[in-house]
């Protein structure tokens, strides 16, 4: 239950204008909003000083945003351009009006973001140039930015994990109660609390109650610390849950990776050759899109339909020759290797048979074509199932090599219902007044699928939106 505000219990009660929990990117923006519009906020993180930063710490943070065409990029990249793959890949179930709010701000806050000192160089190879990446990661990101905070004299509490949210008779969101090192301590805002604060990927419970009983064993890409808390906290206080509560974010994952926290080690460069799975056969199409836009699908598909979970991705060296492979790929241990494809399917312990059989009919039919990864070249097989319909070239040139891939979870996608003002919404429909969500929490924004590089931008934008908001709530 919501904690009345001035119950009894606190070892300490602090005030502030602000209260934003969560020191990921959208705390971050959000913090450094309410102070460029004039308010004192403070920065409640669950994790100790050295670990802060959740998800965005150990994201490459690339962002994708409107912009022109330039040397990082093969043509204009419009906020309708955003906007209609944002719509396409949720399959036109995300919300419009949040997804016109983020992609109408998002050139902006990453103007915005550059203004406190971010630099940018060009993301992944093979999108279209609109993805782009902090020069130093999400981990620089992070830094740059409590860097900026500190500077202003901002409070962050570290190891203070939010658990209540303290709520006035009228339903008006006053604070937190949170467990600190002090004990327990009220963190109270004039201008309300932001629930920055992740998804519940990191939280086993939830992950098998929302998204099944496979999910218990995912590799946990980011922090350990996003445990459902925001989401919780608000739920019981009367806000309404939205978007897809039984779905999640994944990649392609090097099966070697660590369990939790493994940070980037994903290959993105799948669709320069074939997934094999453990009976030697290919089930995937994987060039039925650009990577940035089947990467999250396809990870789920191996992970919750190959046998084991587990599958192989298979190339030859004229994908492993090329000069972007390498920048597309962070295996957390060398690959596979051999000369001939019986050998390799020795190595990787499946039916050397199948596998010689799977590759020899998928070169057999390939169609001739230009091949260009830039685009959706149409260079295909025909008569597979299933198909490769772009990108085919034959696996002809050895020595072969291979990667053992699954998936693994990198923030789920259920979340809060919220207005374009970061404002949460009750169960009624209406405005819980002091009460905002960013970043993770905030529901309806992906759906089945992911587009690539848009959840740092997301926490950007409307930490940036919330954070205004806030503050300008205080001062009334
Ligand atoms: C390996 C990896 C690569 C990725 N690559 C990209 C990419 O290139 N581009 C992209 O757009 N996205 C990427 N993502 C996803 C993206 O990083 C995250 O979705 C995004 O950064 C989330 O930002 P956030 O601020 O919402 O949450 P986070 O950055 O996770 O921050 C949430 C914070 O809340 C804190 N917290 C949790 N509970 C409490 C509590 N009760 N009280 C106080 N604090 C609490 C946590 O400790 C954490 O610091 C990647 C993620 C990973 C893990």
């Amino acid at each position: 239950m919501p904690v009345p505000f001035g119950s009894p219990g606190a070892a300490e009660t602090y005030e502030f204008d602000v209260v934003v929990v969560g020191g990921g990117i959208a705390g971050l923006s959000t913090a450094l909003s309410v102070h460029e519009n004039g308010g004192r906020p403070v920065l409640v993180e669950k994790a100790p000083r050295p670990e802060r930063g959740g998800n965005t710490r150990f994201a490459d943070a690339q962002m994708r945003f409107p912009h022109e065409k330039d040397e990082f990029s093969v043509r204009d990249y419009t906020a309708d351009d955003m906007f209609r793959d944002l719509m396409r890949i949720s399959s036109g179930r995300a919300n419009e009006d949040l997804i016109r709010t983020l992609c109408d701000n998002a050139r902006q806050t990453a103007d915005w973001l550059t203004d406190f000192g971010l630099e940018w160089e060009p993301g992944y190879p093979h999108t279209a140039g609109y993805r782009r990446s902090p020069k130093s990661g999400g981990q620089g990101l992070v830094d740059l930015l409590f860097r900026r905070l500190e500077g202003f004299g901002v409070t962050c509490t570290y190891e203070t994990a939010a658990q209540d949210l303290l709520v006035d008779p009228d339903g008006s969101v006053r604070g937190i109660r949170a467990r600190g090192p002090e004990g327990i301590v009220d963190l109270l805002g004039r201008g309300g609390v932001v629930l920055a604060c992740g998804g519940f990927q990191a939280n086993v419970e939830m992950r098998v109650r929302y998204l099944g009983r496979f999910a218990d064993s995912l590799i946990l890409r980011g922090s350990r610390y996003n445990t459902g808390d925001g989401l919780n906290m608000a739920i019981v206080a009367g806000a309404a849950p939205a978007g897809q509560w039984g779905d999640y974010h994944s990649a392609v994952l090097d099966a070697r990776s660590p369990k939790v926290e493994c940070g980037v080690t994903a290959l993105y460069n799948y669709q320069m050759g074939v997934f094999i799975d453990r009976n030697g056969r290919r089930f995937i199409d994987e060039g039925e899109d650009f990577r940035d836009h089947t990467y999250v699908k396809f990870s789920k598909r191996i992970i919750e339909t190959a046998p084991g979970g587990t599958a192989w991705c298979v190339f030859d060296q004229q994908a492993y020759q090329r000069e972007e492979f390498a920048r597309a790929w962070r295996p957390v241990g060398p690959p596979y290797q051999a000369d001939t494809l019986k050998d390799l399917a020795d190595q990787m312990e499946i039916p050397a048979e199948n596998f010689m059989d799977t590759i020899g009919d998928f070169n057999a039919a390939i169609q001739p074509g230009h091949y260009d990864l830039d685009r959706m070249d149409g260079k295909r097989t025909v008569g597979l199932a299933p198909n490769k319909s772009n990108w085919a070239l034959p696996l002809s040139e050895p020595p072969y090599i291979a990667i053992p891939v699954t998936g693994g979870i990198t923030f789920t996608f259920g979340g809060l219902k919220c207005d374009t003002s970061a404002r949460v919404i009750d169960t009624r429909g209406q405005v819980m007044p002091g009460l905002y969500a960013a970043g993770e929490p905030m529901g309806e924004i992906f759906y089945n699928n992911y587009p690539g590089a848009s959840s740092v931008i997301r926490g950007a934008v409307y930490g940036k939106i919330a954070g205004a908001h806030a503050a300008e709530r205080a001062k009334g």
